[in-house]
């Protein structure tokens, strides 16, 4: 991942390591360079300006320090900034005072949400909680027969429609198992809900009805990071038609350029909360910010 955009920024650095001082010329070449390579990386295009703007205004501001060289100094501020639209500090998932704590998952069909509804229910149990799988998604044939062989998988329990708990019905069956959850003592209560190959009408007012039936403490929005910028353009949909609280990026381990990491928290303001890289079930992680710039600065 960001193997373009990584060497691309490595280069602009080497430029300036050189350097005894920054001069106005060093800091717009740089700035180009940054942008380009952003560009390349399909980064939205009003992310990259704002980015490349503040790079700028902090490398014209700044002091030389002895302890840094220009190059380092840069580079300081280059990780600052892609800190910043990667989201700034980790954001933790919020847990209901009064459980069982309610996560919604939305997103397109194939984004990754029913093996991403795997993935956290067993990271969920690695935390100590004891979470509930809902089968919600009524709309594709196999997706409740999926969801069971994820939740197998995980060993957790998967909540599936049957006669008598809303079978046909997903907001029957989102409704119902919450009811379970408080019984069988289960902490936190995962629904998968269904989605369609594009955004449409009939799909969100699905998944605001379940919304409406649940009242989720996390609504995930669930995304292919692969998608590139038409991650951003559903994120936009999804948010006006459902509304969500962090985003989920799936499939980063096939994603070279990293356009839709670098642009949808900034591009939504909702943080980045989860990252999926494999699709095996321990192939996930909460999302760092940090460390995730990091990685892009090599
Ligand atoms: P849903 O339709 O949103 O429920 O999506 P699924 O969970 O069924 O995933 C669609 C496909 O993407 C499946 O083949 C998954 O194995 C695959 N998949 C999900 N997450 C990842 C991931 O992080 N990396 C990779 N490479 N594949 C993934």
């Amino acid at each position: 991942m960001f193997d373009t955009l990584q060497d691309r920024l490595a280069a602009t650095f080497k430029n300036l390591r050189g350097k005894g001082r920054l001069t106005e010329a060093d800091i717009d070449a740089a700035a180009r360079e940054i942008r380009v390579a952003l560009l390349e990386a399909d980064v939205n295009l009003a992310v990259v300006k704002d980015f490349v703007a503040a790079v700028k205004d902090r490398a014209r501001g700044t002091e030389l320090s002895g302890a840094l060289n220009p190059g380092q100094q840069v580079i300081k501020i280059v990780n600052d900034e892609l800190v910043t639209i990667l989201g700034g500090e980790t954001r933790l998932l919020r847990f209901a005072k009064r459980p069982p704590t309610v996560i919604m998952l939305a997103g397109l069909q194939g984004a990754g949400k029913t093996t991403l509804a795997g993935k956290l229910a067993l990271w969920l149990k690695s935390e100590g909680h004891s979470p509930l799988l809902v089968a919600a998604d009524l709309q594709r044939p196999n997706a409740v027969n999926q969801l069971q062989v994820v939740g197998q998988r995980a060993g957790v329990q998967v909540f599936a429609p049957e006669p008598g708990n809303g079978a046909g019905d997903p907001v029957a069956v989102a409704k119902a198992s919450i009811g379970e959850a408080e019984r069988r003592l289960f902490d936190v209560v995962i629904v998968d809900t269904a989605g369609r190959l594009g955004v449409d009408a009939d799909l969100m007012q699905q998944a605001a009805d379940i919304r409406d039936a649940v009242s989720p403490d996390e609504i995930l929005f669930v995304v292919d990071a692969m998608i590139g910028q038409d991650a951003v353009n559903t994120a936009k949909a999804f948010a006006e038609g459902v509304g969500f609280d962090g985003v989920v990026l799936t499939k980063l381990d096939g994603d070279a350029r990293g356009g839709a990491a670098l642009s949808i928290a900034r591009v939504t303001g909702s943080p980045i909360m989860f990252a999926s890289n494999g699709e095996q079930l321990k192939d996930f992680d909460v999302f760092h910010p940090d460390r995730m710039a990091s990685r892009i600065l090599g």
